[in-house]
């Protein structure tokens, strides 16, 4: 197990499309160890195999607020999304930064555990967008290109938010904007 170094924006590996895993080697064990012990370590609810420079179809999750509810997800693929949600996003290889960015309110998602098994999985909220984004990794894709509005510091998010919350009554905190 080991922290392995985070690729960030501007780095040509994270646009690639990722290759899907045809077995779980002793190689592949090794890396998705290394996975959660990268995100947890960085803080993180999500990360895709491209973030740590390998270009396989392995993203882990763990949207917990104790980290105990790791997900580890092989060739995932997206089965079906519905709704819709608008908030704050963030990813480990945009450090420090913030966008709000729309997604599904819901996301069902088809994938592999270690021992190859197929299982699906059902997400809402929190993880209906990381599982949005992750699956966005595979393909090369950031959130940054759905970003709506300028990408953001944490002080500057942390205000926005403030500033939402005083305007807003607070049931409607993460209603968007009307269209
Ligand atoms: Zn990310």
């Amino acid at each position: 197990m080991a922290i392995r170094k985070i690729r960030e924006i501007g780095d040509p590996i994270l646009t690639k499309v990722c290759k899907p895993v045809k077995e779980v080697t002793p190689r592949i064990s090794e890396l998705i160890d290394d996975m959660f012990d990268t995100m947890y370590d960085a803080n993180g609810v999500g990360l895709a195999a491209s973030q740590v420079g390998i270009l396989k179809r392995i993203v882990v999750i763990d949207c917990s607020a104790e980290q105990d509810e790791a997900i580890v997800l092989i060739n995932p693929e997206m089965l079906e999304t519905r709704g819709e949600q608008f908030g704050l996003e963030g990813c480990l290889s945009v450090p420090g930064k913030s966008g709000e960015v729309r997604r599904p309110a819901y996301a069902k998602v088809k994938a592999y555990n270690e021992d190859m098994e197929e299982f699906i999985i059902e997400g809402e909220d929190l993880l209906a967008r990381a599982l949005c984004h992750e699956l966005d990794h595979l393909d090369g894709h950031m959130y940054t290109e759905l970003v709506e509005g300028p990408l953001m510091s944490s002080e500057e998010a942390a205000q926005l938010m403030e500033e939402r919350e005083m305007a807003e009554a607070p049931e409607e905190e993460d209603s968007g904007e009307t269209e």
